[in-house]
């Protein structure tokens, strides 16, 4: 795939870039690796300076790199400002917390003193994708720095410039020049590059098959991963829900950075009882979402952010058809300028069909009918991905029940399926493995170190 900025809502190639040579890519990590030394040996208090200024730099200038995100992945502009946001809070919340999270913890055992420390690993290579450009590049880096590891971060093809924007946060803030480095390659570049000694550890987010390979990868080196994979996200409404509540969210929940999220809701799962009222008023709801132009206000929905990803989605959509899913709304592409797919609603979803097996990485809801709850819940777990999951139901301590029933890395009750911060953020089975954010996420790069003193 070249480099470079292609805006998917006016096709144009805005920018191109020249990917970098093997010989300047050991030579940025050489000299990433050089400046780890040093960097390593600052305290909490220096690197948690600098980081508040590169939130500052963010609150700033928000609307510049909004604009940015937009032009490169074509979500809406109103959401890629609330993701730089966002990327403040998240160098708030480490520059805050990680002297504390990472202090010594006191041991007692048979020595005089034991202890655990920890300490950083090295050059942390982050592979990560186009869907949130910023946000899941600040995700890695906040913890990363302020563990005192350095970074080189291989992005998406399709957005270099945000990638060239993130390195030159991090540069106006203060932090060494050569702590965070920006690799712009191609996605054949990575297996050499994790092989490289320097590199210690691979955090990827990013889709199944790229996780698989990296995985294997790592595997042959005994390199550490984190991987933060697709989903097929269940969204599950029982019969005491608020409907309307729920409907609102449910399409939120869909059509959010124009339906490419990793934890946008994908399966609709409703218990008979309200089927039908459910999926009427979400009909009603997902026809009234207005698209456009990713930069005018009050667009809801965008369009997608490459072709291949428009066509890869359309063609799950027919197969599903084939297979004997009726479209209730939307259902094809749009006839206009931009990569637009129309908000798409797909019923009589079984097993065997794209839509039920599979990620659906657009504006498309897949609407399954559940016999009952724990019928519902099977449905939730007969998948072969578990990020996130979100259920509707008054009744909190049945809630809870099934929260613990539910195979995934978090579950929401009467809400969306969100990233904080301060909660830990990841999958089980397909989705990946290892956590990002919180303590959690500070914690997997890292050398947990035993010390113990006779
Ligand atoms: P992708 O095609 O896997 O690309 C992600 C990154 O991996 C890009 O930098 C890409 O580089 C690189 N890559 C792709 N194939 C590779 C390979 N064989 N070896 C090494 N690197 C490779 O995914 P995407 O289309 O950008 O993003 C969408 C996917 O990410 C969805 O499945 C979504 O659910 C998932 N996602 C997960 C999370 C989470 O937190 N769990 C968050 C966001 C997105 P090139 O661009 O150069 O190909």
């Amino acid at each position: 795939m070249p480099i470079q900025t292609l805006n998917p809502f006016t096709k144009k190639i805005e920018k191109t870039f020249e990917e970098y040579s093997p010989t300047e890519v050991i030579k940025i990590i050489n000299d990433v690796e050089k400046e780890f030394q040093i960097w390593r040996e600052t305290n909490f208090a220096e690197r948690s300076l600098i980081l508040k200024r590169a939130a500052g730099i963010l609150r700033k200038r928000k609307n510049d790199y909004g604009e940015i995100i937009t032009r490169e992945m074509g979500k809406p502009f109103i959401q890629a400002v609330a993701e730089v946001e966002k990327c403040a809070l998240v160098c708030d919340y480490y520059a805050d917390n990680a002297e504390n999270i990472l202090a010594e913890e006191k041991i007692t055992t048979d020595a005089s003193q034991s202890f655990i420390r920890f300490d950083p690993l090295g050059i942390i290579l982050a592979v990560m994708p186009w869907n949130f450009p910023f946000w899941q590049v600040f995700r890695f880096a906040a913890p990363a720095l302020m563990a005192g590891n350095a970074a080189v971060l291989k992005h998406a093809s399709n957005v270099p410039m945000c990638a060239l924007a993130i390195e030159e946060i991090f540069k106006s803030a203060g932090f060494p020049e050569n702590i965070f480095r920006t690799l712009l390659v191609g996605s054949s570049n990575v297996e050499k590059i994790i092989l490289n000694t320097k590199i210690k550890a691979v955090t990827l987010t990013g889709s199944e098959p790229a996780g698989k390979k990296i995985a294997e990868t790592c595997g042959r080196v005994l390199k550490k991963t984190v991987l933060e994979l697709g989903g097929s996200d269940p969204f599950i409404v029982f019969e005491d829900a608020d409907i309307d509540a729920a409907v609102n969210t449910a399409v939120t929940a869909r059509l959010i950075n124009n339906g490419q999220s990793c934890i946008a809701a994908k399966r609709f799962i409703i218990v008979e009882n309200i089927y039908e009222e459910f999926e009427k008023k979400f009909v009603e709801r997902m026809k009234q979402i207005k698209i456009g132009d990713p930069m005018i206000p009050g667009t809801e929905l965008g369009p997608m952010a490459r072709k291949d990803l428009l066509i890869e989605l359309d063609g799950q959509v027919k197969q599903s058809v084939a297979k004997g899913a009726r479209i209730l709304c939307g259902g094809k592409r749009l006839e206009r300028q931009g990569y637009f797919y129309e908000p798409t609603i797909l019923s009589n979803v079984v097993k065997g069909m794209p839509a039920y097996e599979e990620e659906l990485f657009g504006p498309v809801a897949a609407l399954i009918k559940a016999k009952d709850e724990e019928d519902a819940i099977a449905i939730t777990n007969n998948s072969c991905f578990g990020l996130g999951a979100s259920l509707w139901t008054n009744n909190v301590e049945k809630a809870k029940k099934y929260a613990e029933k539910i195979e995934s890395g978090s579950v929401f009750i009467n809400g969306i399926v969100k990233s904080d911060p301060r909660l830990p953020f990841g999958g089980i089975k397909n989705s990946g493995y290892g956590r990002e954010l919180s303590h959690y996420g500070i914690k997997e790069f890292v050398n947990i170190k035993t010390v113990w003193i006779k």
